[in-house]
């Protein structure tokens, strides 16, 4: 049986195809390499060049023979973007999830993992965010991913009241998704603070902290950092527990419960490269949280999943991807 992997040419998306790889689980790509890239995609496996968007691409992949179920990754994925382009968030992340879920209920393909995010709360009042944590997302960004959650909710709530087979889907709400799983796979967002402090640091600039007045130990904002080969098996996870019909919960936060500043970041950075990382102290970001931590507790009780790299690992294995890409003159934000 085969998994679709929409987006899976992506920095995530091409990690979730190598989980699934490892488990034996054959996959195929279906991916508008907007953002992703050929050479993200292991060997071997088929990548379809086209769009979520475009109902007779989505009706020819999914119809295809042996599809069991889809992952879908794709999405325009900046919520600073999608303040400022709404519109395309709403076209590619809920016109697009609406004809590829059109397309799962015409082939009979009826197990769907979707790529939810943090930013469906918009900025949280709790120190430890939880599933039921009330959904406020800030950005059409963060609004198209809870639209997706509903529409699948919906979808499958149809099913059962027309009396047609079970669609079953789950949400995995992401975090702050970082690290590398193979040297060639690194993440190049120019928005994101990882890929700016490694480029950074390997072009010789200085880093810019982005407000160190708020409330938190150092003054600094604080995320929930998980290395993205994790955030991979968590997709087997819920991809196998969605074929096998055990009970799987409708979204999942992909977390290690443990927060951690961007001063600590910058310092985690300078103990995997060996020498001080100096940095400046800039305005706030407009919209940055204090702090965003979840825990995976609940992926964890349910889905038998854990999160096993720690922030060392993370921090090194995206410093030897991006110097990887560098020496080859590949690494470029964007
Ligand atoms: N950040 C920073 N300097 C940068 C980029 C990001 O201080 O050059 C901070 C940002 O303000 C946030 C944290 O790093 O507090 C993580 O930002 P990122 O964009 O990676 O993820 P977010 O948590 O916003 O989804």
């Amino acid at each position: 049986m085969t998994w679709v992997v929409t987006g899976g040419a992506g920095y995530i998306g091409s990690h979730v195809v190598r989980a699934f790889a490892d488990e034996g689980i054959d996959t195929i790509v279906l991916d508008d390499m907007n953002s992703g890239r050929a050479s993200f995609v292991p060997s071997g496996v088929e990548i379809v060049n086209g769009s979520i968007t475009d109902p007779v691409l989505m009706a020819g992949v999914l119809g295809r023979e042996g599809i069991e179920g889809v992952v879908h990754v794709a999405a325009l994925k900046y919520a600073g973007v999608s303040v400022r382009e709404p519109l395309d968030s709403f076209r590619v992340n809920v016109e697009g999830t609406r004809v590829l879920l059109q397309a799962c209920l015409d082939s009979g393909v009826r197990n769907v993992v979707f790529s939810s995010s943090a930013a469906v709360f918009g900025t949280p009042d709790t120190d430890l965010v939880t599933e039921e944590t009330p959904k406020n997302p800030e950005s059409p960004y963060g609004e198209s991913k809870l639209i997706g959650e509903w529409m699948l909710r919906d979808v499958a709530r149809a099913a059962e009241l027309n009396g047609e087979p079970p669609f079953r889907h789950t949400s995995l709400r992401y975090f702050n998704v970082v690290g590398s799983g193979v040297p060639t796979v690194y993440d190049a967002s120019p928005h994101n603070l990882f890929p700016i402090l490694l480029a950074a640091v390997t072009e010789g600039r200085t880093p810019t902290v982005f407000g160190e007045d708020y409330n938190t130990p150092d003054g600094s904002c604080v995320r929930d950092y998980i290395h993205v080969s994790d955030v991979a098996s968590a997709h087997v996870a819920a991809a196998r527990a969605l074929a096998a019909g055990s009970p799987v919960s409708p979204a999942y936060n992909l977390g290690r419960g443990e927060g951690v500043s961007v001063k600590e970041i910058i310092g985690a950075v300078a103990d995997v490269i060996g020498r001080p990382v100096p940095y400046d102290v800039g305005a706030r970001r407009p919209g940055d949280p204090d702090r965003i931590v979840t825990s995976g507790a609940k992926a964890e009780a349910e889905l038998g999943w854990q999160a096993t790299r720690d922030l060392r690992e993370m921090v090194a294995s995206a410093w030897e991807a991006w110097n990887l890409a560098a020496a080859e003159g590949t690494a470029r934000l964007g």
